[in-house]
């Protein structure tokens, strides 16, 4: 089947001599793996348009029963390269791009996932907080996989959280103080989770949040994510070692 969509690139990797292989996200197919033959050499069509996080519109031939489609046609529609001029916009970009991998289905529509990752590179590449961006793009992406929902009400007994809430060992919710146990959230936290729920990314950095509150939020979702997924997302990891390494602090 011969398909045309505006994606956005997530990974892209050699193949052999000639070739390379590119992950995308489309809204209406989910991720999708093709390969782009010849995109290694030096005159290929597809020159320079395969990178990682860019937003173009993609030709592609997928055959049943074949894990890998053909790349036929690729023409950027927005590159990404504000976002991956420096070392801690690469990493950033990775850990986007990686959350995307792990939770976007195949052949699945993804219309939300879609519509956060293009409108979270928006910002970023308009150059909202760095920080900022990714714990947006963080509770969104939890909350889009069904798991932690806006923390208006304590789920057991309905009470308010504004006052503040803990989170339990492999909880994937707040509670109050007086239902749940575990590790105490702060009241800001909280606002912030609710700001996130109801504003735009550019809103939100127009009126920010403190960087203690946006740090208590990057633990609260890195916890979240990894009772989820019984793991750690490897490209977090990675920007974690790097970004927080003694020599750079
Ligand atoms: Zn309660």
């Amino acid at each position: 089947m011969l398909t045309s969509a505006e994606v956005i690139l997530l990974d892209v990797y050699d193949l052999h001599e000639n070739d390379r292989i590119a992950t995308m996200l489309s809204s209406a197919h989910g991720k999708v793996r093709g390969v782009a033959r010849g995109a290694r050499r030096k005159y290929s069509r597809f020159a320079g348009a395969l990178q990682p996080l860019a937003k173009a519109n993609v030709t592609w031939f997928h055959k049943e029963g074949r894990d890998l489609a053909r790349i036929s046609a690729v023409e950027l529609v927005r590159p990404a390269r504000r976002l991956q001029s420096d070392l801690e916009g690469i990493l950033l970009g990775g850990c986007l791009a990686g959350h995307v991998l792990e939770f976007a289905q195949e052949n699945d529509p993804s219309e939300h996932l879609y519509r956060l990752l293009d409108s979270t590179l928006e910002a970023l590449l308009a150059g909202v907080d760095r920080r900022l961006a990714a714990r947006y793009f963080e509770a969104w992406t939890l909350r889009l996989a069904g798991i932690f929902p806006p923390p208006r009400r304590c789920p057991e007994c309905g009470r308010s959280l504004e006052r503040g809430a803990v989170l339990g060992a492999g909880d994937d919710a707040l509670r109050c103080s007086g239902c749940g146990t575990g590790s105490p959230v702060s009241a800001a936290a909280v606002e912030l989770l609710l700001r996130i729920g109801r504003e735009a990314l550019p809103a939100l950095a127009a009126d920010p949040p403190a960087a203690g509150v946006v740090a208590e939020l990057e633990q609260l979702t890195g916890r979240i994510r990894r009772a989820f997924l019984q793991h750690e997302l490897k490209s977090y990891r990675v920007m974690q070692e790097i970004l927080c390494s003694p020599s750079r602090t």
